[in-house]
């Protein structure tokens, strides 16, 4: 074994779990102690600015810019006392990580001192120098000026010394150069639209909000493996290794014993996000080796968003204090499940209802009804579009590998709720009204709780569990925005066509449950193609999918052409998400960021080729034909051949593997080369997904097969069961 790959692997065995801090206190006693949540603005603010604050966070109300420097400096006050020294607006730029630019509280106090400040201005807006976010060409770099802007919907927490003000991020002609603002603008357009058809099951609904509960798969390597593999440093995958002997065929990993390193660190993980106000709830081990999940309780979905950024950051940091290195990417081994991020949606009233829940009587189900219909009639018209929205260059290597979801969205809903739906769609006289008050549904009865782990469809990318949609497909590295975006836009929209039409036939004097059941009647027909309770992974599935019309396209870049189809233009417009030219420039940055990472990959893999694996895999040569010639001149030459036939059969194979591998890398290069030179980002990113792409798994292939022949001792890069093994 090489010199370094022998020290990091007895390193890793030496590791022992570490003490936890604070592992004896109660959640209850720390939850939220770094967050500046409504116990501390009570606290800090005065009980005037304290409901104005209140009314802008619970009522949208506009925000008062009176009340922003006494909010500043009661944040100030609690952060200082707290231990901050700086304070940072923190947003979600266009990449899938955040950004903050971090200030200290000080200004010159006029008598060559300084003291601690931190006024309204500096929470209501910033202008950190964006030049070098991505923008899609919306700002060009000399008039690179955008600004952050404070969102009181989530609040300000404590990161180390360092006050973070959770900000959406726009460009100075007003055009969202984040996740957060889009994501806002289709909260609200899904509260108006949610709340209005609510209206015709309650008329004291007044706000409908959109929560969402994430579950967020990830791997722990060892770290000082994962420094000695620089493919996975560099691009978070492995880009070469040989199957593990034994990887997840047992199925032993799944719910079992959780390692106790692991399990220490999963201890300050969730210590550590608790005080950070995020409700985490379940950890346990996922289906792969080294891979686990951790979900939290679910929240309102702008605070959700931001808490799952906050915990991938958390994350990384944790892991390392542990001795591991946290991978997000979406697959990061071959040949064993990838990561994903389930984003369990729904909406509720502010009467306290959940909208995709069963009720206890008819008419709560003609409601529950009408909001699963319409959720599948959006998702039916915008499936391309959804897609598009969870596609990446990482995630791309999960979808349709018969681990996770095709690249095809369909829903799954379980026998029981299809039969209530195939029911009413054939059923002439589905509602009876008894009296004013009473109303009879003539469908089979729902039960209250529908959630039936045994009915469970694990591989359908868009699920009803119940009271709840999982959208399965997202990936584990995505900011949950981006689905979210998407999806939300596509409820408001389909929410906004289907009032139009009930409004209508109730103008034209039909009863309002007649007319509903008519309108829900049209939707369930016009979504059937969506609903598929079989199996996902199955060939049959992909050629029934194409013949119903959805849309199968699974190369990455074309995916992201369906943002830009007029449907969807039309309908981030009209549900005032997004203009056209925010949707453009996003494309632009999809594209380049497709690009740019295959381009990575593809360095990444020509240098480890040609410095790692040749020069070992020759050395390995040399070693038998020194051994064939010592052989001829020990037994003599016949006999010494003879007995040297396969290695020297060896030998040839070896160096078959490498000059293919020489002759694929310098391959890659030229592809590299015409690629880089198209100007057009969307033919760019076709190039490196159609030429450039295919040429990683033809490399590997050959090292692959190196891996297995050349002995151990030589081999420099910890192996499959090694990085997957050693916790
Ligand atoms: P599973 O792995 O079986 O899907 P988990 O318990 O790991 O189940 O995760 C379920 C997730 O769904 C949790 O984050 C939970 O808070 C969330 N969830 C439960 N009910 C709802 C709901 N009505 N709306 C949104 N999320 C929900
Ligand atoms: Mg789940």
């Amino acid at each position: 074994m090489s010199k370094l790959r022998f020290e990091v692997i007895t390193a890793a065995f030496g590791k022992k779990a570490i003490e936890v801090p604070e592992c004896d206190k109660r959640p209850s006693d720390y939850f939220g102690a770094k967050v500046f949540n409504r116990e501390k603005m009570f606290k800090y603010l005065s009980k005037e600015v304290y409901s104005k604050l209140i009314d802008v966070i619970d009522n949208d109300a506009p925000l008062d810019s009176s009340i922003a420097d006494s909010v500043a400096e009661g944040m100030k006050r609690w952060a200082v006392e707290n231990g901050a020294t700086h304070y940072t607006h923190w947003f979600h730029p266009l990449t899938e990580t955040t950004a903050e630019k971090h200030d200290a509280f000080i200004e010159h106090d006029g008598k060559g001192g300084i003291i601690e400040e931190f006024s309204g201005k500096l929470l209501v807006q910033q202008e950190p120098d964006a030049s070098s976010f991505p923008n899609g060409g919306i700002r060009s770099t000399f008039e690179a000026r955008g600004y952050s802007a404070w969102d009181p919907t989530s609040p300000a927490f404590l990161m180390d010394d360092t006050l973070c003000v959770p900000t959406v991020f726009i460009s100075y002609t007003g055009e969202a150069l984040d996740y957060k603002a889009p994501l806002l603008k289709s909260l609200r357009a899904v509260d108006k639209a949610a709340t209005d058809v609510c209206r015709y099951f309650d008329k004291n609904v007044r706000k409908v909000t959109t929560y969402l509960g994430w579950e967020q798969e990830y791997f722990l390597v060892d770290e000082g493996m994962m420094l000695a593999r620089p493919d996975l440093l560099l691009t978070g995958r492995t880009l070469m290794g040989h199957d593990s002997a034994k990887n997840q065929q047992l199925e032993d990993h799944y719910f079992g014993s959780i390692p106790k390193r692991v399990a220490a660190f999963m201890k300050e993980l969730e210590i550590e996000a608790m005080k950070l106000g995020i409700p985490a709830k379940t950890c346990h081990n996922e289906a792969a080796p080294n891979q686990f999940e951790l979900a939290p309780i679910y929240e309102e979905c702008n605070l959700a968003v931001d808490h799952n950024m906050l915990i991938m950051a958390i994350m990384k940091e944790v892991a390392r204090r542990h001795g591991f290195r946290v991978l997000l990417h979406e697959k990061p081994f071959k040949g064993v499940n990838g990561s994903g991020k389930h984003n369990n949606w729904s909406l509720g009233t502010d009467t306290g209802v959940l909208l995709m829940a069963p009720g206890k009587n008819d008419k709560d189900n003609l409601r529950f009804i009408t909001f699963v219909v319409n959720t599948l009639a959006a998702i039916y018209r915008h499936n391309g579009l959804l897609k598009a929205s969870i596609m990446s260059a990482a995630n791309a290597h999960r979808l349709g590998a018969a681990e996770a979801p095709p690249a095809i969205i369909s829903s799954f809903l379980g026998s029981h709720l299809s039969s209530v739906l195939d029911h009413m769609e054939t059923t002439d006289d589905v509602v009876k009204i008894l009296s004013k008050r009473e109303l009879r549904l003539n469908i089979p009865s729902i039960p209250e709780l529908m959630i039936d782990n045994t009915d469970r469809n694990r591989t359908s990318p868009f699920a009803f569990t119940g009271n709840r949609f999982e959208f399965r497909a997202v990936g584990s590295e995505a900011n949950c925005a981006s689905a979210m975006i998407a999806l939300n836009t596509a409820m408001a929209e389909q929410l906004t066509i289907f009032k139009r039409e009930v409004d209508m036939l109730v103008d034209s004097g039909i009863a309002k449950e007649d007319a509903l059941v008519k309108v829900i009647r049209k939707y369930i027909k016009y979504s059937k193609p969506i609903r598929f309770d079989g199996n996902g992974y199955s060939e049959e599935w992909c050629r029934e999918a194409m013949r119903r019309g959805l849309d199968c396209e699974a190369s990455a870049p074309i995916v992201f052409d369906r943002y830009l189809d007029k449907e969807s233009v039309a309908m981030f417009r009209n549900m005032e998400v997004m203009t056209e030219t925010e949707l453009r420039a996003r494309n632009e940055i999809k594209w380049e960021m497709y690009t740019k990472k295959i381009q990575i990959e593809a360095r990444v893999l020509g240098d480890l080729a040609l410095n790692h694996i040749i020069p070992t895999a020759t050395k390995y040569q040399s070693s038998l034909l020194d051994n064939v010639i010592k052989m001829e001149q020990v037994i003599g030459k016949e006999e010494g051949d003879r007995l040297s036939a396969e290695n020297i059969e060896l030998v040839k194979q070896m160096a078959e593997h490498v000059s293919e591998i020489r002759r694929l890398v310098t391959e890659l290069v030229e592809r590299r080369k015409i690629a880089n030179r198209i100007s057009n980002e969307r033919d760019k990113a076709i190039a490196y997904h159609d030429t450039v792409a295919p040429m990683l798994e033809s490399i590997r292939y050959h090292i692959d097969h190196l891996e297995l022949v050349v002995d151990n001792e030589l081999w420099t890069l910890p192996k499959y069961r090694e990085l997957l093994f050693i916790v």
